[in-house]
C-alpha cells in the first residue's frame, strides 16, 4: 500500500516536465502583470523603480527561448533559463535569478528528479543566492520569500505530504515571507540605504518572488488533478 502511495506520488512528480514552461511563463507573466502598479510603487519608495522592468525583460526574453525550452530535461532547462536571465535582466534580481536557475541545473546534474532530489537542489541553489548577495534570512529581500519557502519544502518532502498539499503550503509560506518583510530594517540593496525608514513597506523582490511561486504552484497543481 505505501508502496503504491510512494509511486503514485512519485509518478505526479515525473509528469512535470519542460513542456509545462509556456504555461509557467505566462501564469508568471500574468501575476506580475497584475501587480506591476502596486509592485512599482513600492519599488519606487524603496529601490529605483525598476524592480518590475527588470523582471518582465527577463520574462519576455525567455518566451523567445520557449520552444528550445520545452524540449530539455530540467537540469539543462534550468542551465538555459538561468543563462537566458543572465544576460536580459539588469539590476541584483537578474544576477540573483540567474544564479538561483544555474545553480538548481548544477545540484540536478545525474539525479533522476523526484520531490526529496528537488527539494535539496532548491535548498543548494537558494545557498548560492544567499552566497552571491551576500545576504540572509531577515534583510528584507527575495530571500525573505526564497528561504522559507525552500525550508518548508524540505520538511514536507522528507515528512511525505502529498504533492498537492506542499503546494498548497508554499503557497502560503511564500506569502507570510513577503509579508513579513514590511516591518523589516533593509540591510542589502538600495533599499538599505533608507535605514530606517525602510521600515513600513513589503521588498518590492519579495513580492515578486511570492507572486512567481504562487503562479508556478497554481499551475503545478492544476495539472496534478488532471
Ligand atoms: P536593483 O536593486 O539592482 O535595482 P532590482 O530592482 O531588479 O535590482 O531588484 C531589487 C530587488 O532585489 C530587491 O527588492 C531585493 O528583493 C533584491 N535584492 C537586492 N539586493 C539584494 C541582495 N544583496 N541580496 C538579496 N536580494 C537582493
Ligand atoms: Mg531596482
Amino acid at each position: 500500500m505505501l508502496g503504491i502511495y510512494f509511486l503514485w506520488r512519485h509518478g505526479d512528480f515525473m509528469s512535470i516536465t519542460p513542456v509545462l514552461f509556456p504555461e509557467l511563463i505566462q501564469a508568471i507573466v500574468s501575476a506580475i502583470e497584475a501587480q506591476a502598479e502596486a509592485v512599482t510603487e513600492l519599488d519606487q519608495i524603496l529601490g529605483d523603480g525598476d524592480h518590475v522592468i527588470n523582471l518582465q525583460r527577463g520574462l519576455q526574453a525567455l518566451k523567445q527561448h520557449e520552444n528550445e525550452v520545452t524540449p530539455l530535461d530540467w537540469c539543462a532547462a534550468w542551465q538555459k533559463i538561468g543563462m537566458t536571465l543572465m544576460s536580459s535582466v539588469g539590476g541584483a534580481s537578474g544576477s540573483l535569478y540567474a544564479t538561483l536557475f544555474i545553480s538548481l541545473s548544477k545540484h540536478s546534474q545525474h539525479q533522476t528528479l523526484n520531490v526529496m532530489v528537488f527539494a535539496d537542489c532548491f535548498q543548494q541553489a537558494v545557498e548560492a543566492v544567499k552566497q552571491r548577495g551576500k545576504s540572509d534570512l531577515g534583510e528584507k529581500t527575495l530571500l525573505d520569500v526564497l528561504i522559507p519557502v525552500s525550508q518548508a519544502l524540505q520538511q514536507d518532502a522528507k515528512a511525505g505530504v502529498a504533492l498537492t498539499d506542499i503546494l498548497t503550503n508554499l503557497a502560503n509560506v511564500a506569502a507570510a515571507g513577503a509579508e513579513s518583510t514590511r516591518e523589516l530594517l533593509a540591510t542589502k540593496g538600495r533599499a538599505s540605504f533608507l535605514g530606517e525608514r525602510s521600515r513600513g513597506y513589503i521588498d518590492a523582490g519579495a513580492k515578486t518572488a511570492q507572486l512567481m511561486i504562487e503562479a508556478i504552484v497554481n499551475v503545478l497543481g492544476s495539472h496534478l488533478h488532471d
